[in-house]
């Protein structure tokens, strides 16, 4: 008889986007002529990069001559593409990589979704709470986020952010065995000082504990001061695993690519005390399950680092940025906290009057046509907040501010 792994069973059924597409379609059905503006989902609406797209055609064009044609590529991704990343990502922010540090992938959602395969299943985890969901419901599938109780899983610990601790989660005063970090940050759209980071490696580095530092908005960053990778912080190669993504760069969340960087320097524990490099491990499960991301995308991607490139990315970049400046700005001035949209493209909105995150979502859909996400879906502490994006229409994102002077 095959046995079902049961802890997908402990998973609630729904999606949060699954819920506010179901809302959205009800309100459709009522009120056909409206026009919804979709201030939600965290997709992209620009398209590539230019350069990114001559990059890809002339890709497409070797793959159709015997003599450039490629097969199978290497699991963990083409020279050209990781020497590229080193030399753009890391070089000039004064971090050092080996070419077999840096995993190239499909992005970041499986990455952050796999990483705990290298991992056993019994190591406890900590979370900053609202939070991106892939990184609780993978340890959930594999056993690892234990029970769910009260809406919290037994084995994970919720490090609260919210506008009382200005968003800065607290140490936790106990053993943690593996942290996630996301910043900027998902939902909130907040960033971490140097300073602060640089209490997490300690944390890590103290307790021997991992930290997984998801970067897939670093680029983003306006203010010089903050960190983009966690490897500008002394010591962090030791203790933390960093993933990034040319989803939210580079407009690829159709295209799929992001990167890995596992150092060489970091190692976990067997039970026996035996320090295991993850580098290999993860090298090794990448090798097994994973057969490389597309020639063609990995030429997309590389030709972001192009001078043209560059430019093209930051051209997107400020269009989004510019948005949520306006965003902020117009939802400041009708008298709500907004954070984040400084150094994110996301806005994280108090409700008014302790409105919670649902209500308001729908006041929101019903008074304005606008669909935001309700702040409560990332996790307890987002009660009483709405996340909206910026990576919508210009006009879309102006013609929203209007409407919520009518809320
Ligand atoms: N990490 C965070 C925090 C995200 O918000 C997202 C996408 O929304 C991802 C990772 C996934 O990115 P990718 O498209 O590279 O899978």
């Amino acid at each position: 008889m095959a046995l079902a792994n049961e802890h997908f069973m402990k998973l609630p059924d729904n999606y949060l986007f699954t819920d506010i597409a179901k809302k959205v379609n009800t309100f459709k059905v009522v009120h056909p002529k409206a026009e919804i503006i979709r201030l939600g989902i965290g997709d992209v609406t620009r398209p590539l990069p230019k350069a990114s797209l001559e990059a890809m055609h002339k890709a497409v064009d070797e793959m159709g001559e015997a003599s450039t044609f490629r097969g199978y590529g290497p699991e963990h991704g083409y020279d050209f593409l990781i020497n590229a990343i080193i030399k753009n990502d890391y070089e000039p922010r004064g971090v050092k990589l080996d070419p077999d540090e840096v995993f190239i992938s499909d992005g970041s959602k499986s990455d952050t979704g796999n990483i705990g395969d290298i991992l056993r299943h019994d190591n406890s985890i900590g979370v900053t709470d609202p939070i991106y969901p892939v990184y609780i419901d993978s340890n959930v599938m594999c056993g690892r986020a234990g029970v769910l109780e009260d809406g919290k899983w037994s084995n994970v610990t919720y490090l609260p952010t919210n506008m009382e601790n200005n968003f800065v989660p607290q140490i936790p005063n106990h053993r943690v065995d593996i942290i996630y970090l996301c910043y900027p940050n998902n939902p909130t759209g907040t960033v971490l000082s140097a300073e602060e980071l640089k209490k997490w490696v300690n944390y890590a580095i103290k307790n021997d504990a991992i930290i997984m530092y998801d970067a897939a908005y670093e680029a983003y960053i306006q203010n010089p001061d903050i960190p983009h990778s966690i490897y500008e912080i002394r010591g962090a190669k030791k203790v933390a695993i960093e993933f990034r993504s040319f989803s939210k760069t580079a407009g690829f969340t159709g295209v799929r690519c992001g990167y890995t960087v596992v150092p060489k320097e970091l190692t976990a524990s067997t039970l026996s005390g035996e320090r295991i490099p993850l580098n290999r491990l993860w090298n090794r499960r990448q090798c097994t399950k994973f057969n490389g991301t597309s020639y063609i995308t990995q030429r997309g991607a590389e030709a972001i680092y192009t001078p043209e490139g560059k430019s093209q990315v930051r051209e997107t970049i400020n269009y989004y940025m510019t948005n949520a400046k306006i965003m902020k700005e117009g939802l400041t001035s009708l008298g709500y906290q907004v954070f984040g949209g400084e150094n994110a493209p996301y806005l994280w909105v108090k409700t008014p009057n302790g409105t919670t995150s649902w209500k308001f979502f729908e006041q929101m859909l019903y008074e304005a046509n606008v669909v935001g996400t309700p702040g409560v879906g990332f996790g307890p502490s987002g009660e009483g907040y709405i996340r909206l994006t910026a990576f919508g229409e210009r006009e879309n994102c102006e013609e929203a501010m209007r409407r919520f002077r009518k809320l």
